[in-house]
């Protein structure tokens, strides 16, 4: 199973600024100062291996779109934010003009969720079969409100795509094409839901906009349940421990230790950071994954757990 990670960022979509892009120039200068390179591909190397990753890197950009790659015809995707724009430009190239059949799983449908939909090329295509899956009783409500007059032109209804809307029940598993998934419910305003997924002996969990409160014991065992011995555990981690248990606490979001914390309790291989806050920059981001891997360092027990931070572009093959 691959994972793709169209869209990161929580809440809206963000950009590098002019700004932005000039820093980075200027830290790779500093950093270069003294060095000459003969090629292209000798500069190349030097930034690869010997810059810091705030500079050569970005997390991006857009709002959240996680795509599961399995063997077969059909597509897997949680959620339709702004990154469901390049992911619809993939499938459609991919498909080179067959017709498409895409599964879409919503974690809930707050507008950074679902605002790339619209934008979703498939969706304009005759022969398209979308299906949408999720928890909450107003998931097509939702998808149909966003295009209505007059916040767009296109209204869902001149859509060429067969969009099905079909209803999962929490807590129990579901056969999805070649998917099983299990949804769970999350503490977030108006519900959210996140997913396990399990395909060929490997497990992927999607668990975005999910708030915790670890000393509620009860809480936590379930998660860490729901989380059990995962390849993979994309978490909302979206603030800063001491935000998350301070000022933004009940703002409905997590943080990166608490990300930690459950993983292990899960015995879970593997944390994505994953909705990051729009107002953090990439040295920031960077920022909160050595803090994480340190946290993890310092309480391993006897398996480790491998931490990430996601980003627009990554893949991640299980
Ligand atoms: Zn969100
Ligand atoms: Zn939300």
């Amino acid at each position: 199973m691959r994972v793709r990670f169209w869209g990161t960022r929580g809440s809206i979509p963000v950009a590098l600024t002019s700004a932005d892009i000039r820093d980075k120039l200027a830290l790779a200068l500093v950093a270069a100062s003294g060095r000459t390179f003969a090629s292209y591909e000798e500069a190349h190397a030097f930034a690869h291996a010997e810059l810091d990753p705030s500079i050569t890197h970005t997390f991006g950009g857009h709002t959240p779109c996680v795509e599961l790659e399995v063997p077969g015809d059909e597509y897997y995707v949680c959620d339709m934010g702004s990154g469901a724009r390049p992911f619809g430009v993939h499938v459609l190239a991919r498909q080179a003009r067959r017709s498409a059949v895409v599964n879409v799983f919503m974690s809930h449908v707050h507008w950074d969720h679902i605002m790339g939909f619209p934008f979703f090329g498939p969706a304009y295509v005759p022969g398209t079969k979308i299906r949408i899956h999720g928890c909450h009783d107003v998931l097509e409500e939702a998808f149909r409100l966003q295009q209505r007059e007059p916040c767009f032109p296109v209204d869902f209804s001149q859509l060429g795509a067969d969009v099905e809307f079909v209803k999962l029940e929490p807590g129990r598993s579901h056969r999805v094409g070649a998917l099983t998934v299990t949804p769970h419910l999350q503490l977030h305003s108006g519900d959210s839901f996140g997913y396990r997924f399990e395909h060929g002996g490997k497990s992927v969990i999607y668990s975005t906009d999910s708030e915790h409160k670890l000393e509620n014991r009860q809480e936590a065992e379930s998660f860490a349940r729901f989380f059990q011995d995962a390849d993979l555990v994309i978490f909302d981690a979206m603030y800063a421990l001491a935000d998350a248990i301070s000022v933004k606490a009940d703002w409905g979001h997590s943080s990166n230790i608490v990300g930690v914390e459950l993983c292990q309790m899960a015995r879970a291989r593997h944390l994505m950071l994953f909705h990051h806050e729009p107002a953090n920059n990439d040295a920031t981001l960077e920022g909160l994954l050595r803090e994480a891997r340190r946290f993890e360092e310092l309480t391993r027990g006897e398996q480790p757990l491998r931490v990430s931070s996601a980003y627009d572009g990554l893949e991640v093959d299980l």
